[in-house]
């Protein structure tokens, strides 16, 4: 079967470094294996995302060389391909969960507000203690009727996820583990980052996820909700994050690396992916190398595995 990868940014910010190694990292291990690569913009969070950001994503991508064989473009959106435009389909979903009693409404009035947007490094943090679990069907009822609105959780019946990391190797965790049940819909009516992407993922096809490590926690979450829905599980890669001098991963906040102030300060993108490759030992050197040279050396399962140290020596680099 043809391995059918995606690219998945969310529009609410510049792109930087990191997102150009995840974006390398998941268009070479397909083009290695000759499969297709869709793009998605993951544009839940409607008041953070843009029309410009995604503009700017798609230059980026294109500017590094790289590109995608299904999606919207710069010259012509696609609905289909925005969540922003799926809420129907994650209705359903949900809906469907309810029928099979996987779903139950929490009213408990939580900071879980955050969860529709993408997570970050211990988004698990604090456990579900499974207050409303166990409300009866009229208790749900009254507190319906007296215009209590309510989150709808995944109902977690204990067991293990299981699944094989391309780079990680075998990993093993309860939903319990990853923070209980978790929200697939906020009070608000706003869709988890947890529920879109494992729809998405699992109606279009995805066979194979790259994804940064600090993602890995949500992944036992989406399993949880493709076996519920019967959909097929796609081979999951967490890869190692770019960390910077100061220990901290580079990310939207260090903004003079943002690729679009990158480009404007003139390098070249050429060396941007010839930087990253040799980062990641892909090239013993650093040297300007086109992503499409780096095809035939590619294999996701020989990635080292241990975050990526991004040195001052390896940015002055970039602009000498
Ligand atoms: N949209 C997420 C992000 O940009 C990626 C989610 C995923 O790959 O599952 O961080």
């Amino acid at each position: 079967m043809a391995v059918r990868g995606r690219l998945a940014p969310s529009p609410t910010g510049m792109a930087h470094l990191g997102n150009a190694w995840a974006f390398l990292t998941a268009w070479l291990a397909v083009r290695s294996q000759g499969g297709e690569l869709v793009l998605r913009m993951e544009d839940l969070d409607l008041e953070r995302s843009s029309v410009v950001f995604m503009q700017l994503l798609m230059s980026d991508i294109r500017w590094l060389g790289l590109d995608w064989d299904e999606g919207p473009t710069p010259e012509r959106e696609l609905a289909q391909y925005h969540q922003s435009n799926r809420f129907g389909l994650y209705e359903e979903m949900l809906e469907r969960l309810r029928g099979s009693g996987l779903a139950y409404p929490c009213f408990c009035s939580r900071k879980d507000l955050l969860l529709a947007s993408a997570p970050h490094l211990g988004d698990a943090g604090h456990a579900y203690p499974g207050t409303c679990r166990h409300l009866s069907p009229e208790e749900v009822r009254a507190r319906l009727e007296a215009g209590g609105r309510a989150a709808w959780r995944f109902r977690s019946d204990g067991r293990a996820y299981e699944f094989n990391d391309l780079v990680l190797g075998p990993q093993r965790a309860t939903l319990e583990e990853c923070g209980g049940d978790f929200s697939m819909r906020r009070p608000d009516g706003v869709f988890s980052y947890q529920l879109a992407v494992s729809v998405d993922d699992g109606l279009m096809g995805i066979t194979q996820v790259v994804r940064g490590r600090d993602i890995l926690p949500s992944t036992p979450r989406q399993l949880a909700i493709l076996d519920a829905l019967g959909m097929a599980r796609p081979a999951y890669a967490h890869i190692p994050l770019l960390m910077g001098e100061d220990g901290e991963r580079l990310a939207k906040r260090h903004a003079s690396l943002s690729l679009d102030a990158l480009r404007t300060r003139g390098v070249r993108p050429w060396r941007v992916i010839g930087l990253l490759a040799s980062i990641a030992g892909l090239i013993d050197r650093r040297e300007e190398v086109h992503p499409r040279d780096l095809v035939p050396l590619f294999d996701i399962t020989k990635l080292r595995c241990h975050d990526y140290p991004v040195s001052q020596a390896d940015l002055d680099w970039l602009e000498s």
